[in-house]
Parts: C-alpha cells; structure tokens; sequence
C-alpha cells in the first residue's frame, strides 16, 4: 500500500473495510424486516456490502470522500496533498463505475447509498430504510441515494 499523508483524512473508515457503523446501521433494520443478503459477496466485483441474490440487487454504501461523491458537502478533498487526493480518489471512481457496470452487465441491479444521506440528516432515517425496502422488493431499476438525491426514481 502506498504511504497516505498526514492531516486532513474524512472517514478513513468507510473505504474497503468492512462492518462500519453506517453499514451495520443500514443492515440491522433491512434484516429486521425479512431481507436476507450475503455480505461481501466475492462474487462481483467490488464485494457488495449486500447482495440479495433472491432480488438480483446489490448495495453499495460509499463513504462521501473516498468515493469522490460530486457536489457533496461532506467529501470536501484536503487542500493539504489536494493533488495526491484528486487522483487516488479519481481511480477509485473510475473502479466503481467499472464494478457497477460489470455488475449490470450480469442483470443485477445496483443501488448505491451515499454517507450523506445518512449523516445529513435531511431525509428521515426510516424513510431511508424504507426506500430501500421497496427497491430490493419492487424490482426498481439501478439508481443512487444521497441527501442530494434523496428519493430517486431514475436510472444513472
Ligand atoms: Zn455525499
């Protein structure tokens, strides 16, 4: 692993580790309402944070900064390094999206859960849960949620 510099560092934690509060905070109330899922599924790329193979879905729960969540108000990059964390952060875009696509590619749907739209704050927590509720079970197509786009309806 390359060396990381020092300072400015937003939630190291929820980049490629697993378990994260924000993850177990989503799962519990999804597994409290009868959705079973398979964590980290090796299968695809990316490892999932969940994988319902009953529903052919999958969801990824990206941390704001890691991800390079555009427009967001939580994953400003440090002006410390800024260059060095423009491109790590570029790659790791660039890998999402060739995850995700590979993972459609094979009739999967994918849902991602932007931090933001938990840590925000402005949707509530449950609407959250809900929405997600009615995705894995209603079929709805590959979509993002975050607290820019708190309730999607379209495809990306
Ligand atoms: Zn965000």
């Amino acid at each position: 692993m390359e060396p990381i510099p020092r300072g400015g560092m937003p939630n190291m934690k929820l980049f490629k580790s697993k378990d994260t509060k924000l993850e177990l905070k989503i799962r519990k109330p999804l597994f409290a309402r009868g959705l079973r899922y398979r964590l980290y599924n090796p299968q695809w790329p990316g490892k999932p944070d969940l994988y319902f193979p009953k529903y052919n879905a999958v969801i990824f729960i990206h941390g704001c900064f890691w991800h390079g969540h555009d427009r967001c108000k939580i994953s400003h990059i440090p002006k410390k390094n800024e260059s060095y964390w423009r491109q790590k952060i570029e790659k790791n875009k660039e890998r999402d999206l060739r995850n995700q696509q590979y993972i459609k590619k094979h009739n999967v749907r994918v849902l991602i859960i932007w931090e933001c739209a938990i840590k925000l704050k402005n949707i509530d927590f449950y609407d959250v849960i809900d929405y997600i509720e009615w995705w894995v079970k209603g079929q709805a197509q590959s979509t993002e949620m975050s607290a820019i786009n708190p309730m999607p309806t379209f495809n990306f």
